[in-house]
């Protein structure tokens, strides 16, 4: 089969001729029709976020059908969990030392077939067509994580507009919250595009809302952001950090975290989260703007992610 490669922390993607994966006792055979790029695939890729299987096929956000039912699945980030462990006891199997990630500890989805364990797969809504189903996997998945975390709050703030919060800033309208989208400076595209999905106001990053906010979500991997979306809080509000690395967060006083405002991060995924986004998604409905790669083209995605030329998500197509 056809495959993107990773060979090594700091490489590109290489194309490469591998034999169709055999999947062992309680996994899938799958045939990929789409899957997502995300912005952890940089990670991976820059050695930022480790890849403990080398080579590796990239992607997490896995469309396909298994083979011999037809059966359409998704095949998120969280591969495989130990269900041994205090955090997999304890409903926090997105915690598990031992977990195993799709793209990185396992192989993925830039390939015409992969293998994954039953058990961390989730039906697709039969709303959503192949292509546009990929982005909800991962960016809607995590983005719906972080959307928890930010509790009831009616003023929301999302910090970089790109796959994860083009989703989730539908799904807080449809809550009925109010969305302050943050973008780079001068990217009238994605402020335009962040306006047109229901946000009220879209600025600069380093732009002051026009009212505080209750809640943001920091989902460029910007630590500089995070003392600036304190700033933007009201009291007893909350930052979560959505992103699985970011860069170092600068100092700031103490006087910006006081008045009860909390700073956390959101890590990963549960298959509960899954199960619940993917019923929300089509009663909202959510809408998944994609732009579509060509297998071997999968490398020219990344680049076109990481220099921010596209709106919504790209999604690569065996
Ligand atoms: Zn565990
Ligand atoms: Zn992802």
């Amino acid at each position: 089969m056809r495959a993107m490669v990773l060979d090594a922390p700091g490489r590109r993607l290489r194309a490469a001729e591998l034999p169709v994966p055999e999947p062992g006792d309680g996994e899938l055979l799958i045939k990929v029709h789409a899957c997502g790029v995300c912005r952890t695939d940089l990670h991976v890729m820059d050695g930022e976020v480790r890849a403990s299987k080398l080579p590796v096929v990239c992607g997490h956000q896995i469309v396909g059908t298994v083979d011999g039912s037809g059966e359409r699945v998704g095949v998120p980030w969280l591969g495989w969990t130990c269900g041994e462990c205090r955090y997999c006891r304890s409903g926090r199997e997105n915690l598990c030392d031992r977990a195993r990630f799709t793209g990185a500890d396992r192989d993925g989805g830039f390939a015409e077939y992969a293998v994954a364990d039953a058990r961390f797969c989730f039906p697709i809504p039969d709303d959503y067509p192949d292509l546009q189903a990929a982005p909800l996997l991962c960016a809607g998945l995590i983005g719906h994580r972080a959307l928890r975390m930010a509790g009831d709050a009616e003023r929301l703030g999302l910090y970089g507009f790109g796959a994860a919060a083009h989703i989730i800033c539908q799904v807080a309208r449809h809550e009925g919250r109010r969305v302050f989208a943050f973008t780079r400076a001068g990217d009238d595209a994605a402020q335009a595009f962040a306006r047109e999905l229901g946000a009220e106001w879209a600025g600069a990053s380093a732009d002051a809302p026009p009212e505080e906010l209750d809640a943001a979500i920091v989902f460029a991997p910007i630590g500089a952001l995070v003392p600036a979306a304190l700033r933007a809080l009201a009291k007893g509000g909350t930052v979560v950090c959505a992103g699985i690395h970011m860069s170092d967060i600068p100092s700031f006083p103490y006087a910006d975290l006081w008045g009860e405002r909390s700073l956390r991060s959101v890590a990963n995924l549960t298959r509960r989260d899954g199960e619940e986004f993917l019923a929300l998604a089509p009663r909202v409905p959510v809408r998944t703007t994609v732009h579509e790669y060509a297998l071997e083209r999968a490398g020219d995605a990344l680049d076109d992610l990481r220099a921010g030329r596209f709106s919504g998500a790209a999604v690569v197509r065996p």
